[in-house]
């Protein structure tokens, strides 16, 4: 166990089991933090990440948890903190995305996608917030998506959700930073996962497109992670951080 940029932190990590949470869950084992994830049906995934944590010398919890439920969320905030202790990082990262054009959209697909999205980011982060208070300080990482930057199509749930996000990261930015709360946004590109795994035109698509020429590994988004959760992030509030390979340059 060597001394990392994380040492002796606690760190909660929503949809932990898969992708961008599971790679940043282990990033952060490896900086010397004890994760604690969430997800919401891949048992299997979920167990494979608690022995790989630990395999990295950390403490690790997984639970079954549907973000969209502020109860739930609750809930999970509470056994997590029972497990490993309070939460010092915050990763709000769980995320879905349920596509069509904008005239098919349901009010159920609506609310499942927004629910999942700004919803559940909002009352997770609320569940941690009063500790991190009390304690004076603590780190919020919600992960946008750079579809909130530059749109899509078929994808204006999607779209909406992620746009929030960020709004939600200003607004509470501000109430938390003078508590020593940093609260960021993470705005990823096309990344490799489950998420994107069958769009395979699309897919092709952003590789011929983007300048770097190929899509963002997890690792990726799980470096910047790490950079806001530790020394390095020191002075980001309310930033939105975008490694996207180039797809949009601001
Ligand atoms: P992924 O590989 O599909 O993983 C999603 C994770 O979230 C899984 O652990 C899943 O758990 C969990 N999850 C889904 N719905 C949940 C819910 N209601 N409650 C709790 N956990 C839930 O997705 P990903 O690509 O890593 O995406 C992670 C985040 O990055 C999302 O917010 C996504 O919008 C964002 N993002 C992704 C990309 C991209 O190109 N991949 C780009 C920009 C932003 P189970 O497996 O147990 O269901």
């Amino acid at each position: 166990m060597g001394e990392g940029a994380l040492q002796g932190k606690i760190a909660y990590v929503t949809g932990g089991s898969c992708g961008i949470g599971r790679a940043t869950a282990l990033c952060f084992a490896e900086a010397g933090a004890d994760v604690a994830i969430c997800h919401l049906g891949d048992a299997d995934q979920a167990a494979s990440l608690v022995q790989a944590v630990a395999a990295r010398g950390r403490r690790a919890f997984a639970a079954e948890a549907d973000v969209a439920s502020p109860a739930a969320t609750r809930a999970f905030a509470a056994a997590a903190e029972a497990a490993l202790g309070p939460c010092d990082i915050l990763v709000n990262n769980a995320g879905i995305n349920l596509r069509g054009p904008f005239e098919s959209i349901t009010e159920e697909i609506y609310d499942r996608v927004v629910d999942v999205h700004l919803k559940g980011m909002f009352f997770m982060a609320q569940a941690v917030y009063a500790g991190m208070v009390a304690r004076g300080h603590g780190r919020i990482i919600n992960i946008a998506s750079q579809m909130a930057l530059k749109g899509g199509p078929n994808a204006t749930p999607y779209c909406s959700a992620k746009a929030g996000i960020i709004g939600f990261t200003r607004g509470l930015a501000w109430e938390a930073a003078p508590k020593g709360v940093l609260v960021n946004a993470i705005a990823p590109g096309p990344i490799d996962t489950d998420l994107n795994r069958d769009r395979v035109e699309w897919r092709k698509m952003m590789v011929e497109t983007l300048p770097i020429g190929r899509l963002g590994k997890v690792e990726e988004i799980a470096a910047t992670a790490l950079m806001l959760a530790g020394p390095g992030g020191d002075y980001y509030v309310g930033a939105t951080l975008s490694p996207n390979g180039g797809d949009i340059m601001y």
